[in-house]
């Protein structure tokens, strides 16, 4: 069967995340790292996520990604496309989420596409225009001191306006209550006004519902996961895609390994919960900086515990030590030790027989992925909201579950294990 959806994400979370909103709607979603090769292994997807780094690179990087991106696409012949970027909007007054919309819309052929980046189950709303986090606009939430993507405004139209070519205009909240025709009602009137991009207000999964069923022949559609949230139906509904289906659990047999290199307070918390009952080891972080063989050691005692536990290994700690951790070594390069030690680990100890592998943390899941030289990963079931279990496809055998920090609650490492066979 052919790809139906096609996605390029701006951040590799941020295709997770996605990829994971898919597979909730029955669909068989592969997300792969970068613009994949000919050659890369998409089994029998009907979504692919291309998870790329385009959300802070400079502008002509991420246009220029995104469209090799979507020349791979539309050579695999799908039928929609979803730019998806943060549900925080995070971009700043030059982009890249406008320049990089009107790249693709041009070039996917797209006469208007929908801005809508609500994702309700996480507190992103929209309502007249305005994006709220929760009970804040965000201008007022923890964005607003965000270091690369400070977001200080709240009106997505006002900031498409500032970002694009393309002239946007509001879908206000009466009429998406109104229903998918008024909606396509207020896009013709947008249209004929010279707009090419609609700011469409959503509050609840039940109007981004009533949007999909709206938006069933925009060949590009832009915002965050929870915008892909209807389009499945509009498939099912033409015969192009079967019945809902239960995403799979990763058939892997093996050892199970825990790697950390998140700080978040959740991952402590989950740390906690299993760190005296398996066989647990901290990172010394000095040692690494002093040029030890950290790694080499921990592999040798992981490989000597009993296979009936998983092993932990993390280089976490709380806010005062990491501070300390960074004033000694500096910020950047204690991050990179810390990552290129737990991408060592994780191939050392993969070689060694642990092919069940959880990673906490957005760049350590980037540094571990890449490490194990994985292209592309079939999304199977959630875990917890927004992080699935995973399986490499290609030549590898490993089960995958890449958990961005502050997502899980304290037994998500339990739970995970407890689904594999
Ligand atoms: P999160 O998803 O929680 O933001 P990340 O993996 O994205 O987690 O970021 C955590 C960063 O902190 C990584 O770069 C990691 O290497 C670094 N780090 C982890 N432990 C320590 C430590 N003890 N000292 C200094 N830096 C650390």
């Amino acid at each position: 069967m052919a790809v139906l959806i096609g996605a390029i994400a701006d951040d590799f979370t941020g295709a997770s995340d996605l990829a994971n909103t898919l597979a909730g709607e029955g669909m068989r979603v592969v997300q792969v790292i970068g613009v994949p090769d000919d050659d890369t292994d998409i089994g029998d997807a009907e979504v692919v996520i291309i998870a790329l780094k385009s959300r802070t690179a400079p502008i002509k990087e991420a246009v220029d990604q995104s469209l090799a991106a979507l020349v791979w696409l539309k050579m695999h012949g799908v039928e929609q496309i979803i730019f998806k970027y943060c549900s925080t909007f995070d971009s700043t007054d030059k982009g890249n989420i406008g320049p990089v919309a009107d790249a693709l819309r041009v070039a996917a052929g797209a006469d208007f596409s929908l801005v809508c980046p609500a994702f309700p189950e996480n507190g992103r709303t929209i309502y007249q225009g305005h994006l709220f986090v929760f009970d804040q606009l965000l201008e007022n939430s923890t964005m607003r001191d965000h270091p690369l993507t400070p977001m200080q405004q709240s009106n997505l139209v006002q900031m498409m306006d500032a970002q694009s070519q393309g002239k946007s205009g509001l879908i206000n909240y009466q009429t998406v209550q109104a229903g998918a025709a008024s909606i396509q009602q207020r896009i013709k009137e947008l249209q004929s006004q010279g707009c090419v991009y609609g700011v469409i207000d959503a509050i609840t999964v039940e109007e981004l519902r009533a949007i999909g069923a709206a938006i069933s022949d925009h060949k590009l559609v832009t915002g965050g996961s929870g915008i892909a949230t209807g389009l499945p139906q509009n498939f099912r509904a033409e015969g192009l895609l079967g019945a809902h289906q239960a995403a799979p659990v990763p058939d892997i047999r093996g050892r199970s390994l825990v790697l950390v290199g998140s700080c978040s307070t959740a991952t402590r918390g989950q740390i906690d919960a299993v760190s005296d009952i398996w066989p647990s080891r901290k990172i010394d972080v000095d040692g690494l900086a002093a040029g030890d063989d950290v790694v080499g050691e921990l592999c040798a005692w992981a490989l000597q515990q009993n296979a009936a536990h998983p092993v932990l290994i993390y280089a976490s700690a709380d806010p005062q030590e990491v501070a300390a951790i960074q004033q000694k070594h500096g910020t950047e390069r204690s991050g990179e030790l810390v990552e290129q030690a737990l991408g060592n680990l994780a191939v050392q100890l993969r070689n060694g027989g642990f092919n069940r592998l959880i990673s906490a943390g957005g760049e350590t899941s980037g540094a571990i992925v890449s490490a194990l030289n994985v292209k592309a990963l079939r999304i199977c079931q959630e875990i917890a909201p927004g992080v699935p279990w995973t399986q490499a496809l290609g030549s590898q055998e490993i089960a995958l579950a890449l958990k961005s920090g502050n997502f899980g609650a304290p037994t998500f490492f339990q739970d995970a294990f407890e689904m594999l066979p």
